[in-house]
């Protein structure tokens, strides 16, 4: 039986993973964190989560919390998941988080941690991004011969409370096709090239966000070349699709060394 802390226990992902513990019979929630002014404090997470009652209190104290668990999950802000990160570093822990809008200094405790234990980390936990990412290394491999030629363009649509921008998951397949087609992400990827003037740059990845109602998250991905071009859309229409991902994480990594992992290992693995 794999012992879950989550941290985040009543946001939205946190409440989506509590649901979701149902199709997972070897995995018990037995700590549930979430921040000290939280109106849920002391509720019970299952009840929280609109389910049957877990028999966990939600609490603040994540020190304590991580004491019983064997594995926590992270689904909140970048500055708890640091402090979530160090704390699985100091008591041996494995870790799962989805957590979004790291800066490059929170990226690196992340990265630094991973080699004292096994961290999975991914923008997105739904295997239809993961296939998402294996179309597009098979169409830069298609378009070898001329990579340069591929112009692509990201659109992301989320919820209105969402609060970084481009999404992670944007990023992140900008970055799988910026490393599939040869690109260099940094130079090629101008976030906010919809405000920039002038014609687009040759190799350039552009990014286009909406932030509407309560929308889940949409991902498209389209490959022009002159005279015609590709889309790949993928449409979230429930929470379920990441937390199931981010619980099949947890089980996996409960078994791995210590490393930075991403869904592509654990689909893979
Ligand atoms: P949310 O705002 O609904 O929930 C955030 C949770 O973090 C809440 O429980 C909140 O109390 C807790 N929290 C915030 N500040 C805290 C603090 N200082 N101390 C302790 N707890 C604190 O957000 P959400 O929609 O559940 O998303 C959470 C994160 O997960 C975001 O970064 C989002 O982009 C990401 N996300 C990732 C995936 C994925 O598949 N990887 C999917 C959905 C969302």
């Amino acid at each position: 039986m794999l012992k879950l802390l989550i941290t985040g226990a009543d946001g939205r992902m946190g409440k989506t993973l509590i649901a979701a513990l149902n199709d997972f019979p070897d995995c018990r929630l037995v700590a549930a964190v979430t921040e000290a002014g939280s109106a849920h404090l002391e509720q019970d997470a299952g009840l929280v989560a609109g389910c049957a009652e877990a028999g966990v209190s939600i609490t603040a104290d994540l020190d304590r919390a991580a004491k019983t668990a064997d594995i926590i999950v992270d689904f909140t802000v970048p500055e708890v998941t640091v402090r979530t990160t160090e704390l699985c570093v100091q008591q041996g822990l494995p870790l799962v988080t989805g957590t979004t809008g790291l800066n490059k200094a929170q990226q690196k405790t992340l990265a630094k941690a991973a080699g004292q234990t096994a961290i999975v980390q991914a923008p997105n936990f739904s295997p239809g991004v993961y296939w998402m990412e294996v179309l597009i290394r098979q169409i830069a491999t298609l378009n070898a011969d001329a990579p340069e030629l591929l112009d692509v363009e990201i659109f992301e649509v989320h919820h209105r409370q969402k609060i970084d921008a481009p999404s992670g998951t944007a990023l992140h397949l900008g970055q799988v096709a910026a490393d599939a087609l040869g690109r260099d992400f940094d130079k090629n990827a101008p976030l906010n090239h919809q405000a920039a003037q002038g014609a687009k740059a040759k190799e350039a990845i552009g990014f286009a966000c909406t932030r509407s109602g309560d929308a889940v998250g949409e991902h498209k991905i389209t490959f022009a070349v002159p005279g015609e071009s590709l889309h790949i859309t993928h449409q979230a229409f429930s929470r379920h699709a990441f937390a199931r991902g981010a619980l099949q994480a947890a089980v996996w990594v409960s078994r791995q060394k210590s490393g930075l992992y991403g869904m592509r290992d654990v689909m893979t693995g």
